[in-house]
């Protein structure tokens, strides 16, 4: 039997559209009406046969199984059974719905990206950009008539949007329709076009737009504006608009989701004797308190300071990792005194400390998953 993909010269995972492809270039170059001689002829049945085959998902299937699928009755030279149809369309490229297409169509979604600061996202705003559209033409209100003309029946045609015509090629005479040149298969004609929009019955444009965005967004969501894309042809619905929202880093607040997270620094002797101190978060002024013996790296979470849940209510936290700065520049007054407290508190002759694993963050985890 016959290895249909090698006449086609397709690899036996080729999708439809490359063996599409591939039989309309090989029928090309082969055509009787191109090639009159004989060994191209019986190529162009070879390839044919082959196209047959193989753009029948189930007669490809029986072939990729070992099948013969000529071998059980309409076999390619009986006239039953032949995909005349898939051929003729694969070879005067053919096929798609039959039927004149409307001059109404819904008009396409557009997507535009807005850059949101961290306060913006938070507590929602209304914002308004400017966005190139396409509107109802004021003149026609979408019909795309000059005022008092008609759309009327193409001549051509009659209505149908394709034209029949009659080919010859050796497999006889082979009847093929095709779009409708006159009407370019509308089945109507326009013979007295509006002047605004030549026909079309929408006009470009550049529109402001306002877009209204909610507490607790991120960077990614898309905000759908419905029916606020562009109107479709011949007065046609418009297609919906989205937003997709971009965060703009904040300078001080790293988000995780509803968390804020945020890094301050503070005097050793504030962070040893403990204090409390002020801390500009998104709403304003907040004071912070930090316990007397803070070391670097604890953190203070200031609850329900952090971003709004954008799909339930509440907010989430804002923690505050605090930086311990080591006093420096001293004078000979500072040093006399860290001097003294140094003896003081017998660090005067100090040694480092190594931690153990089970100290550290890591080590915290890795307990947690081997706890019984
Ligand atoms: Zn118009
Ligand atoms: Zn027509």
């Amino acid at each position: 039997m016959a290895d249909y993909y090698k006449i086609l010269g397709v690899s036996s995972d080729a999708t439809p559209e490359e063996i599409k492809r591939a039989y309309r270039k090989l029928a090309r170059e082969l055509h009787p009406d191109v090639n009159p001689g004989a060994e191209a002829g019986e190529k162009f049945k070879d390839v044919t046969a082959a196209y047959e085959v193989l753009s029948d998902p189930q007669k490809r299937e029986m072939f990729d199984l070992g099948g013969d699928p000529f071998s059980s009755g309409g076999g390619f030279n009986s006239a039953a059974g032949f995909g005349f149809g898939d051929i003729v369309d694969a070879f005067f490229g053919g096929g798609g719905q039959r039927g004149p297409r409307s001059r109404k169509r819904r008009g396409q979604d557009a997507l535009i990206r807005l850059q949101v600061t961290l306060e913006e996202a938070a507590f929602g705003t209304t914002r308004e950009f400017a966005v190139d559209t396409a509107v109802v033409c004021t003149s026609c209100t979408g019909v795309g008539t000059t005022s008092g003309a008609a759309i009327i029946d193409c001549s051509m045609c009659a209505g149908r949007g394709e034209v029949q015509s009659v080919q010859k090629s050796f497999l006889g005479q082979v009847m093929t329709s095709r779009q409708c040149p006159q009407c370019q298969g509308f089945g109507t004609l326009n013979p007295h076009p509006c002047a605004e929009c030549a026909g079309d019955g929408r006009v470009r444009t550049r529109s402001t737009m306002s877009v209204q965005i909610p507490p607790g967004v991120e960077g990614g969501t898309r905000i759908q504006m419905t029916g606020q894309g562009e109107v479709g042809p011949g007065g046609g619905p418009a297609g919906d608009l989205y937003v997709e929202l971009i965060e703009i880093p904040h300078p001080v607040f790293q988000r995780r989701g509803d968390q804020l997270h945020a890094t301050m620094s503070m005097p050793m002797t504030a962070a040893a004797l403990g204090a409390t101190m002020e801390l500009e978060t998104l709403d304003g002024m907040a004071p912070i308190h930090v316990k007397a013996g803070t070391q670097s790296g604890a953190t203070v979470t200031l609850r329900g300071q952090g971003m709004p849940r954008l799909r339930s209510s509440g907010r989430g936290d804002l923690v505050v990792h605090l930086e311990i700065l080591t006093p420096t520049h001293l004078d000979a007054a500072q040093e006399d005194l860290l001097r003294q407290l140094s003896v003081m508190r017998g660090e005067d002759s100090p040694t480092g400390q190594l931690h153990e694993q089970a100290s550290s963050l890591f080590g915290k985890l890795k307990d947690a998953f081997t706890a019984r």
